[in-house]
């Protein structure tokens, strides 16, 4: 079993397979140009693999795969079907823009894929194109069409940006619940390579919205969730998660594996141990793997935009796309 010094139980790897992505989105890809990480740096799905057994052995219950973009990276099912293979019952999930679902929904499924979170942050074409800089929205909803029909859960994630798309708030919350889906709406986390003219819209702002149109009771979340969980006159389930509210560190149970091997201890901790060297000795990897829960610090770094003061302001420079969000 894996216990940090704050005895909070880790049992979840969020591992990110590429930085590479093809949306281009404000809040998460930077404004001036920039270097992936070369190709023969990155892990291979072998490789990936041998940290994640020694991860299950000690006691690691759920996988999400996500990037950058993780369809973008070949044959991503076969990664899956390594993970499901070993470990048949564990909790496999996938974080996707949804634009390359179509072509490879059914190996995903076929290869043990559980669980689908799919973003969605404008169901209209301008602002698609606008926050994402890529004009496939129809191709998007075709995908989480086929997601949900094709069996797997299926939650979508929407990160509202004020002037943008919080207009759009009812409009999506209509689409999730008449397809019967959770929506989670995400609060934009300030970070140095987002671009720099965006702007949270605060939960208690999207709440507001919400409440406007249908009267919703907050309800108990599910241990471990990154999400506040609310539901409405219909019992429609949605959800709101507040990056910066760290109420959420004390029973957060996640660390990630990014692409290049780099092990992190928290999202918005600047620290981490490359498990590249460990892996030719599974005792090596469970070293790093301890050293790494031994890092977790016990609240995230990061103030909330409207509680800070700007001189002092701290915001991430780590990029959603390199640890996966
Ligand atoms: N490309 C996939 C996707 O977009 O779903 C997976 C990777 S993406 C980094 C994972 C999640 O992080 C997405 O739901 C995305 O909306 C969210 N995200 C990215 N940048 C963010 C930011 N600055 N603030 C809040 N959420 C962010
Ligand atoms: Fe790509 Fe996902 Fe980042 Fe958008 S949020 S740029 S889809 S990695």
């Amino acid at each position: 079993m894996l216990i940090d010094k704050f005895n909070r139980k880790i049992d979840y790897l969020r591992v990110s397979v590429t930085q590479r992505c093809n949306f281009r989105c404000q809040y998460c890809m930077p404004e001036k140009p920039f270097e992936w990480t070369p190709k023969e740096d990155l892990l291979s799905y072998e490789q990936m693999f041998k940290f994640i057994k020694v991860a299950i052995d000690k006691g690691i219950k759920k996988i999400r795969i996500t990037g950058g973009e993780p369809l973008v990276r070949d044959d991503l099912y076969k990664l899956i079907k390594m993970i499901s293979s070993y470990k048949p019952d564990i909790d496999l999930a996938l974080t996707t823009n949804g634009y390359l679902l179509k072509q490879q929904i059914e190996k995903l499924k076929n290869a043990g894929l559980k669980r689908i979170n799919i973003s969605i942050d404008s169901l209209e074409k301008e602002t698609f194109w606008y926050l994402t800089k890529k004009n496939v929205l129809e191709n998007v909803l075709e995908g989480i069409d086929l997601a949900i029909r094709s069996g797997l859960i299926v939650k979508l994630n929407s990160v509202i940006i004020k002037n943008i798309n919080e207009n759009e708030i009812i409009k999506l919350y209509n689409f999730a619940k008449k397809r019967d889906i959770q929506i989670r709406f995400i609060e934009y986390m300030e970070n140095e390579n987002a671009y720099s003219n965006l702007k949270t819209l605060c939960s208690k702002d999207i709440i507001k919205r919400i409440k406007q149109n249908s009267p919703i009771e907050e309800i108990d979340k599910k241990e471990n969730s990154a999400a506040k969980l609310f539901k409405d006159k219909d019992n429609y389930t949605f959800g709101i998660i507040e990056p910066y509210d760290d109420s959420f560190c004390k029973t957060c149970n996640r660390i990630r594996l990014s692409a290049n091997g780099d092990l992190i201890p928290c999202l918005y901790y600047e620290d981490s141990l490359n498990i590249k060297k460990s892996l030719y000795n599974n005792q090596k990897i469970e070293k790093v793997l301890n050293e790494v829960i031994e890092k977790r610090p016990e609240k995230n770094k990061w103030s909330h935009p409207t509680k800070i003061d700007t001189s002092s302001k701290q915001i991430s420079s780590r990029a959603f796309y390199f640890t996966g969000g």
